[in-house]
């Protein structure tokens, strides 16, 4: 067991986005991270690993951070499975944070994994709320969905450090916070060239809107596995050209090679906030529901009435989506 004296701070991995822009969620969990840090009474820390890091110091610097320690190199543009897991192992090692909090994206999933199998620790992932145990510095990862949502659990890991876990999109709100004195540090590109034999040969193109943001998006049509084929969720495109909206979905459509990964509402995806979400043949699995529940309205549109997305719904339409869609597009007269 570690000497759990040693470990202090609190970490929150700020994850470049697209090499364009800091991930939304990491400066969500900034907020709440400054909590933590000062019931502790201990320092945030943000965490940077990109190519010209420094050109995302005065966002981050935005968010109550005490502290940045920045690796820049252009090996950094992409996550990479070797460099990024290696390079901030060897950061933990140097300074033994306590907390260690990252986003719930793809890249943040994986090499948080990878850190807390080198660090012997454990890792609760996807995390909709976060409590304090102040005396023993312990946190206590509530509202963690269990066995496909049928529960809620708790859960503490409280003799190894540092704790970590992976935070979904919107859990948390931003909050501006500019502290003086804020202390930045660069570290060292030190990875060994020669140990690399995992080379990235390409990155997916993007289907959808470059500029489009699930997350700030104002109206959302979402898709589930209820669409049938690709055929038909490709028409969920087309209705969201004419009406100025954003496509998300299920993890379903993904798993059908129908939809790209990043458009994925819920617990291991984005968050919506729209004024307006239209699900078509979605069903309501806990996953999903967590991710559009701060939507102010939503319709769905299922063939089954017992659908549990009904009982989130403003809106329930029992009928055939590809039915309903296709009676949309052509109000629209595309069809
Ligand atoms: C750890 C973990 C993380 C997960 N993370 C996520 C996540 O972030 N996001 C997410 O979405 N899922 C996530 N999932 C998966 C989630 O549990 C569900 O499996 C998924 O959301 C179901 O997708 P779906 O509703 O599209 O498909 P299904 O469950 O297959 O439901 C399809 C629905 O369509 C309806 N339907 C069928 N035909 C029609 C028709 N013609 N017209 C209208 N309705 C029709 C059916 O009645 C049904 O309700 C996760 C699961 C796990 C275990």
């Amino acid at each position: 067991m570690p000497n759990l004296n040693e470990y202090k701070d609190v970490w929150v991995f700020t994850e470049i986005k697209d090499h364009e822009k800091v991930n939304n969620c990491a400066l969500e969990i900034l907020g709440k991270a400054r909590e933590i840090a000062d019931d502790l009474n201990q320092n945030l820390v943000a965490i940077i690993l990109a190519y010209e890091a420094d050109k995302y110091i005065s966002t981050i610097k935005q968010y109550g951070v005490d502290k940045i320690i920045y690796i820049n190199n252009i090996e950094l543009k992409h996550y990479h499975e070797q460099i990024f897991p290696e390079l901030i192992f060897n950061l933990i090692s140097k300074y033994k944070p306590s907390i260690f909090l990252f986003p719930s994206t793809e890249a943040s999933s994986a090499l948080s994994a990878r850190l807390a199998y080198r660090c012997r620790t454990g890792l609760v992932n996807n995390i909709l709320n976060i409590e304090l145990d102040k005396n023993k510095g312990d946190l206590i990862l509530t509202d963690k969905p269990a066995y496909g949502g049928i529960y809620s659990v708790k859960i503490v890991c409280p003799n190894t450090r540092p704790q970590i876990c992976t935070i979904t999109a919107g859990t948390f709100q931003k909050q501006e916070l500019k502290k003086d004195n804020i202390k930045i540090i660069e570290e060292k590109y030190d990875f060994d060239i020669n140990k690399i034999n995992i080379k990235i040969i390409g990155a997916p193109t993007r289907k959808d809107k470059p500029s489009a943001s699930l997350s700030d998006a104002k109206f959302v049509i979402g898709g589930g596995n209820g669409l049938g084929s690709k055929e038909n969720f490709e028409k969920l495109y087309k209705l969201a050209d004419l009406t100025d909206a954003q496509v998300g979905g299920t993890r379903r459509p993904i798993f059908n090679g129908w939809m790209p990964e990043h458009l994925q509402i819920g617990i291991s995806g984005e968050s919506i906030k729209s004024n307006l979400y239209l699900a078509f043949g979605i069903s309501g699995a806990i996953q999903h529901v967590v991710g559009i529940k701060d939507s102010e309205r939503i319709i769905a549109i299922n063939t089954d009435p017992n659908a549990s997305i009904f009982k989130v719904s403003d809106y329930c339409v029992i009928g055939d989506a590809n039915e309903i869609l296709d009676g949309l597009l052509k109000h629209y007269k595309v069809e």
